[in-house]
């Protein structure tokens, strides 16, 4: 698959950079989208391009993603060199060793009415099911109709809205809510800080990914999967570009 020569550019300049963070979202943009959370693996390329890319010396390898730690965890196997970023940048497991913030009592009491109402809104709605995550819950509507999904998603922001210090998170055919406010955008800055990165290339798929892109810097590369508007410098059409993207990147180090 051909890239665009503008972005083979920012990779070539970028891989020549001294300490190299390579941060990735997961579902759709290395996995493609499965029905089922439990059953998406990243395409094997990927795989074996970002595993190459974590053998790499001065190159950190991180994957970023809404889904809650352990889910990340069990679908990735990543090895224990690569950090991973669970719910959008607020829970780690960097060396094999998790850090998570505790909740508070109001917390957990905002969670209990919470997952009340979505069950509800859920049980009513053909197709939807309602997924546990660490700090929140999420209403999916990817096998409802159109129609009753968007019914779905306005009945469970007008009923949730009562919940005070709720985050609610637009993705595709998903509407998360989360008591913590971690953005995809604290995970690029604390994975920048912990690589001690001098250059950071980031790729997304989704709406929650534009925070991650807006945190880069001029210097830094962000590759959106998917059609513009995005406030990522460069665009593949298709994951399926994405093996070749970071084999480029490897290519580049070695060369460099
Ligand atoms: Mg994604």
């Amino acid at each position: 698959m051909s890239l665009d020569p503008a972005l083979l550019s920012a990779l070539s300049k970028l891989a020549a950079t001294e300490r190299l963070l390579v941060a990735l979202d997961f579902d759709g943009t290395i996995a493609p989208p499965a029905d089922d959370p439990d059953d998406a693996r990243s395409l094997p390329t990927a795989r074996a391009a970002a595993l190459e890319l974590v053998s790499e010396p001065g190159v950190t390898v991180a994957l970023v993603s809404g889904r809650a730690i352990d889910s990340l965890l069990r679908v990735t196997n990543a090895p224990p060199e690569v950090i991973l970023s669970g719910s959008h940048g607020a829970e780690y497991v960097v060396n094999g060793e998790l850090t998570r913030p505790a909740l508070s009592s109001e917390e957990h009491a905002s969670l209990v009415d919470l997952v009340m109402i979505l069950e509800r809104v859920s049980s009513e709605v053909p197709g939807s099911w309602v997924e546990t995550k660490s700090f929140g819950y999420a209403l999916h509507t990817r096998l409802s109709l159109p129609d009753d999904a968007i019914a779905a998603n306005e009945r469970a922001l007008r009923e949730t809205a009562v919940i005070s210090g709720l985050t609610v998170r637009e993705g595709k055919n998903v509407l998360e809510f989360s008591v913590t406010a971690a953005k995809k955008a604290d995970a690029i800055r604390h994975l920048r800080e912990l690589a001690g990165a001098t250059g950071v290339f980031f790729a997304g798929d989704d709406v929650t990914d534009e925070d991650g892109f807006a945190a880069l810097a001029e210097t830094d590369v962000g590759v959106k999967v998917g059609e513009p508007p995005t406030r990522a410098g460069h665009t593949i059409a298709s994951l399926e570009a994405m093996p070749a993207l970071l084999s480029a990147l490897v290519d580049f180090r070695r060369r460099g």
